[in-house]
Order: C-alpha cells, then sequence, then structure tokens
C-alpha cells in the first residue's frame, strides 16, 4: 500500500488558482483505505471546490488511479471528463502519473506520497519498504533495516536505542530490536552473523 497523506486544502486551492472546470478523480485502493482519496473524500472535495467558486465538471473512481487502461476507459466511468479543463487525482505520485499518461490535461494531485507501508492487524505500517531493487528482507525475518532504520544500518543497531525506541525517533520502535525479537521466534537468531555488504545507492 502507498501510504498518503491529504494536501492542506488551502494548498490545493492555490494550485487550482488558474484554473476552472475541473474533473475529480479518486483511487479506490490504497487513496481509499487511507482515506484520502475514497467516495467521500472525493465527493467532500467536489463539495469544497464547488463552495470556493470552482465549478467541478464531474468524479470519478476508478479501481486503482495507478492503473488505468486509457483515456476511453476513464471516459466509461464518467464522460464528463470531456468538458474537463483540469484533472485532480487523489492518488499517490504514481496515480497522478498515470492519469497524465493518458489525460492531454492539466493535472494536479492533492496528496503527498509518504512511503510503501501497508496494514496488519489493524494497524496503519509506514516505510516498510523503500524499493532499493535488491531485496535482503528474508535474511532479516521479514522485517527490513534499509528502510525501517533511520541510519539503513543492515549489519546491527547502532546502540542508540533507548527501551527498545529509536534514538532518531523516539516515537518509533528501533527496527533492530524487532529484528532481534522475530529472529529469536522464528529460531533464526544464526541470520544474524551474516555479513551485508552496502546496498547500491544509485538512482535506478
Ligand atoms: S531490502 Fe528492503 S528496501 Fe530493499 S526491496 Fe527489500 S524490503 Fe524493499
Ligand atoms: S536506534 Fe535502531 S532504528 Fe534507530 S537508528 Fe539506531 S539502529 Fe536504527
Amino acid at each position: 500500500m502507498i501510504i498518503t497523506s491529504a494536501k492542506p486544502f488551502e494548498e490545493i486551492l492555490e494550485l487550482l488558482k488558474n484554473e476552472d472546470y475541473i474533473f475529480v478523480i479518486g483511487c479506490n485502493v490504497c487513496a481509499a483505505k487511507l482515506k484520502t482519496g475514497g467516495e467521500p473524500e472525493v465527493l467532500e472535495m467536489c463539495r469544497r471546490l464547488e463552495e470556493s467558486g470552482k465549478h467541478v465538471v464531474g468524479w470519478a473512481l476508478p479501481t486503482a488511479a495507478c492503473s488505468i487502461r486509457s483515456y476511453e476507459t476513464l471516459l466509461e466511468k464518467n464522460d464528463k471528463l470531456d468538458e474537463a479543463l483540469c484533472v485532480l487525482v487523489m492518488g499517490c505520485g504514481s496515480g497522478v502519473s498515470a492519469v497524465a499518461n493518458v489525460v492531454d490535461l492539466p493535472i494536479y494531485g492533492s496528496n503527498n506520497t509518504l512511503s510503501l507501508g501497508g496494514s496488519s492487524g489493524g494497524k496503519l505500517l509506514s516505510s516498510q519498504c523503500v524499493m532499493c531493487g535488491d531485496c535482503t528482507i528474508s535474511e532479516f525475518g521479514g522485517l527490513c533495516p534499509k528502510a525501517q532504520c533511520p541510519k539503513g544500518l543492515l549489519n546491527g543497531p547502532c546502540g542508540g536505542a533507548v527501551d527498545g525506541k529509536c534514538e532518531v525517533d523516539s516515537e518509533k520502535d528501533c527496527v533492530w530490536s524487532l529484528i532481534y525479537e522475530r529472529l529469536k521466534k522464528i529460531h533464526r537468531l544464526d541470520l544474524l552473523y551474516t555479513i551485508h555488504a552496502p546496498k547500491e545507492h544509485a538512482f535506478k
């Protein structure tokens, strides 16, 4: 799941200050789960834009904003798209890009894209993976230090944790404490003896 947060409405209005006849596109997967682009949020966005003097020509809620086959598939959802002069996408950056790929109009995004996370056991999990392209998560019991340790340490903790909390962000558990507990639980503490080479940081 891509973790997003909604931009303040004032920031969205500023983005749209020279635009009118707006078509709003939500995302019924990640953004809907996070309440940053599901149907209620899309309807509320349309209402607030209209209240602010903008014309909203229509809206659509594709299954996933990041997976749009063509302009025609969006039209099938709502043919008012043909009347739009710009599009506001309430998804992640990938969703905005996917729409821009098929719609030849100015495109705006209403969200900030924060990380690749998930949800499990009723809890939202942020920054579970930073998509390094060289996955070694299996060697850490299923928890990624590259993504979850602010220092990206691959060969053990920095030693600064206090009561299991990270010294960089005391709101978060030290992922190395979690990795240790997890490997202990699954009887794989032997994995801690593996020395990991630094990861490739070049832009891919
Ligand atoms: S090692 Fe971590 S950051 Fe890299 S792909 Fe695997 S989970 Fe993602
Ligand atoms: S306390 Fe743990 S998670 Fe935080 S920087 Fe140090 S090793 Fe990484």
